[in-house]
């Protein structure tokens, strides 16, 4: 029986070492001249580690990746509670980071509150002493509490505002949610904010980027007999008497099941016709939104001592960096030296209208060189009360078809440990 998998990210790597693990013959299909997908990298010149495409760390209590990770002999992954701030304007007691890249991205009246822990929110001035209180204890009956149905269908924006205060939500929630789903923000719901609250503050990274752990996650699998096609776009999915044929670039390929990883919409435009026309409706309700991430590699540090800083500052044109969701001092959580000592920054955001981010300042320019940009169209799926009713599961319709994509985390934010979960539990009802 011949397996063949969509897609050569973290689910479909997974799904292919687990299927070759147990004896299945298993073909991996990969549009890309290189394995890891969204959480692929590169290496420039005197680097030798890899740095993500966009940026990207675990935490220290997702378990897959890390077991699978050290199954696979890789093990000693960084561990460390980088900083993480929020950035606010604040015209009468700025931070005065003097950094001429922040200055221009921000501006001067800006100041980063730490927000990383219970103590930080009952430090943070910018709320009433007792909206600090509920907010924490909210935050508390939330994360310690399971996970109730209830959460799907409940948007965000609302629970926020009546248990924690119209000012909590404003100050705390909003700026991050209207960043990071834009004109979406007030549809998402609760089960994503639900489930973001299970992060640790303690961040892991896999030494040698996750390009490296993908790589080794893809030799491993070939050595179990899989066989993995770079650079070989699946253009057309159909039916043929119960076998799949797929269409790559120059040949077919038959296989008797098949494992979608592309997120729908692009699994749709090649093989949506082979799924009964009410489930292709229901699955062409799911939306995205891409992500935009650009890279600065300079000779200073942006960011003195933070590792993340969400921008919860209003969008501006004379501050083009407030545009931005985040920006992510990579070298103050992997060490410069591995980077030929540069120091590494990231600024990102989700849209659906990408532009080019150009530093018109030349002199600026030079001192920070953006070496990086990259645009991936289907970066972010929507988590709406919608999205819960409409997403697919990894049995479809379709006998032999199953799917392990992004989608299925919920209410988990997507991310490689969820992937690799995702895989894992694929192949383990296909085994079944
Ligand atoms: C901005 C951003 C930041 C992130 N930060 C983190 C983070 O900090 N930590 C974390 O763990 N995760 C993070 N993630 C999420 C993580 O990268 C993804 O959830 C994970 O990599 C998804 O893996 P996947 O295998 O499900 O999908 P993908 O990696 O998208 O794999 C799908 C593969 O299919 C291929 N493909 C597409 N079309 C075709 C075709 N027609 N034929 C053949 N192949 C095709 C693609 O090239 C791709 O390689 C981030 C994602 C983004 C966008």
């Amino acid at each position: 029986m011949k397996i063949a998998i969509l897609g050569a990210g973290f689910s479909g790597l997974t799904a292919g070492y687990e299927l070759a693990k147990a004896g299945y013959q298993v073909e991996i299909f990969e549009k890309a001249a290189q394995v890891a997908g969204a959480a692929g990298g590169f290496k420039r010149p005197g680097w030798d580690w890899y740095l993500d495409y966009t940026y990207h760390h675990c935490f220290t209590n997702e378990h897959e990746i890390l077991d699978l990770a050290k199954e696979i002999g890789f093990a000693n992954f960084l561990k460390m509670r980088p900083e993480t701030a929020s950035l606010y304007l604040n015209k009468q007691q700025p931070d005065n980071n003097d950094n001429p890249l922040f200055q221009y991205l921000f501006g001067q009246h800006t100041k980063s509150y730490k927000l990383d822990s219970a103590h930080d929110l009952l430090r943070f001035e910018r709320l009433p002493l007792l909206d600090r209180l509920r907010t924490g204890l909210v935050l508390a009956l939330l994360k310690f509490g399971p996970k109730l149905n209830y959460y799907d269908k409940t948007l965000a924006k609302d629970f926020l505002t009546t248990t924690m205060g119209r000012k909590a939500n404003q100050e705390l929630w909003e700026p991050l949610f209207l960043k990071k789903f834009q004109h979406y923000y007030h549809q998402i719901n609760l089960g994503f904010f639900w489930a973001r609250l299970r992060r640790t503050p303690d961040l892991s990274y896999p030494p040698g980027g996750y390009q490296a752990l993908a790589n080794q996650l893809a030799l491993k699998t070939k050595k179990l007999g899989a066989k993995i096609y770079l650079k070989t776009e699946i253009k057309n999915i159909k039916l043929d008497k119960k076998q799949f044929i797929l269409t790559g670039p120059s040949q077919q390929f038959r296989a008797n099941k098949l494992i979608n990883t592309l997120q729908t919409p692009l699994f749709l435009k090649i093989g949506g016709m082979i799924l009964p026309t009410s489930y292709r409706r229901r699955l062409q309700k799911i939306e995205y939104l891409g992500a935009h991430n650009i890279i600065f590699a300079s000779r200073q540090k942006v960011l003195p001592k933070t590792y993340w800083l969400s921008l919860a500052t209003p969008a501006s044109r004379q501050n083009p960096g407030s545009n931005y969701m985040v920006a992510v001092q990579q070298t103050n959580f992997v060490p410069a030296k591995h980077y030929h000592h540069q120091h590494l920054l990231y600024l990102a955001t989700y849209t659906n209208k990408p532009k080019l981010f150009t530093l018109k300042d030349k002199k600026l320019a030079e001192e920070y060189r953006i070496i990086q940009q990259a645009y991936l169209k289907y970066g972010q799926p929507l988590y709406t009360p919608e999205f819960v009713k409409n997403k697919p599961d990894y049995l479809t319709p379709v006998p032999n078809l199953y799917f392990a994509n992004m989608e299925l985390t919920y209410p988990y934010d997507r991310g490689t440990n969820q992937a690799v979960r995702c895989g894992q539990q694929v192949a383990q009802k296909m085994i079944k």
